[in-house]
C-alpha cells in the first residue's frame, strides 16, 4: 500500500469520526429531551448546560467529559475484535471518537489554556477552531455539530444537509427540532440552569464563546 493511499484512508477516517459526533450532538441537541430516562440526565442535561454555559465543561477533567466515549469505543473495539474487523481504521476512529469532546472543549478555552500544540493544531485547521465553533453557538445553534476538525461543519451546511435531515423526519414522524432555552425568545431558562452559571473566565479566554452564547460569531 503506497504512503498515498494510506493518508487518504486516514483522512476518511477523520472524516467519518468528525461526522459520527456530529450526528451524536445533532440528535441530542435536536430531540433530546432531559426527562428521557437515563440519557435524559447522563447525556442531554450536559448539552442543555453546554448551550447556556459553554465554558462550564471546561472546568471539567478529560474523564469527567470523556466516560461515556471511552464506554462507547470499548463497545466498538469489542465488536470488531469479535467479527474480525478490527484494522487500524478502527482503532483511529475510536481514538479520535473517544477524544471528540476534549477536542470540542479545546474549541472554548484560550490558547493559554490548551498550550502551544493544541494552538499551533488549531491555527492549522487540523484541529476544530474556537471561530468556526462559535458557529454552532449563534441563534439558532442548529448547525455545525461536527466537534472534532473543520472540514465536515462547512460542507454539510453547503448541501444544508441538517436541515433537510430535520424536514425528512418531520415529514415522516411529525417530529420536529426541540425549543432551545439558550435561545433568544425561547426561553425562559431551567432554573437549574443557575447552579451552572459561576464566573470563570481567565483574562485571555476567548471573548466571543465566553460570554453568554446569543448572537456571537
Ligand atoms: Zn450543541
Ligand atoms: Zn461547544
Amino acid at each position: 500500500m503506497n504512503l498515498l493511499s494510506l493518508l487518504a484512508q486516514a483522512l476518511g477516517v477523520v472524516i467519518l469520526a468528525d461526522f459520527a459526533a456530529g450526528v451524536v450532538h445533532w440528535l441530542e441537541d435536536a430531540y433530546g429531551s432531559e426527562d428521557t430516562p437515563v440519557v435524559g440526565a447522563l447525556l442531554i442535561r450536559p448539552n442543555i448546560v453546554h448551550h447556556h454555559c459553554p465554558r462550564y465543561f471546561t472546568r471539567l477533567s478529560w474523564w469527567q467529559s470523556s466516560w461515556d466515549l471511552l464506554l462507547l469505543g470499548a463497545l466498538i473495539i469489542g465488536g470488531a475484535a469479535w467479527a474480525d474487523l478490527l484494522t487500524w481504521h478502527v482503532w483511529l476512529f475510536v481514538l479520535l471518537s473517544v477524544n471528540a469532546n476534549q477536542v470540542h472543549k479545546w474549541s472554548h478555552m484560550s490558547r493559554g489554556e490548551v498550550g502551544p500544540v493544541v494552538a499551533k493544531l488549531q491555527d492549522w485547521r487540523i484541529l476544530l477552531t474556537p471561530r468556526q465553533h462559535a458557529v454552532h453557538h449563534t441563534d439558532p445553534k442548529n448547525t455545525y455539530y461536527c466537534p472534532i476538525t473543520n472540514l465536515v461543519n462547512p460542507a454539510l451546511e453547503a448541501v444544508r444537509f441538517w436541515d433537510c435531515l430535520e424536514s425528512v423526519i418531520e415529514t415522516l414522524t411529525g417530529a420536529t427540532h426541540r425549543q432551545d432555552t439558550s435561545n433568544r425568545g425561547e426561553g425562559p431558562a431551567p432554573v437549574w440552569i443557575a447552579g451552572y452559571r459561576r464566573p470563570s473566565r481567565p483574562v485571555d479566554a476567548p471573548a466571543d464563546l465566553d460570554a453568554e452564547p446569543e448572537g456571537v460569531r
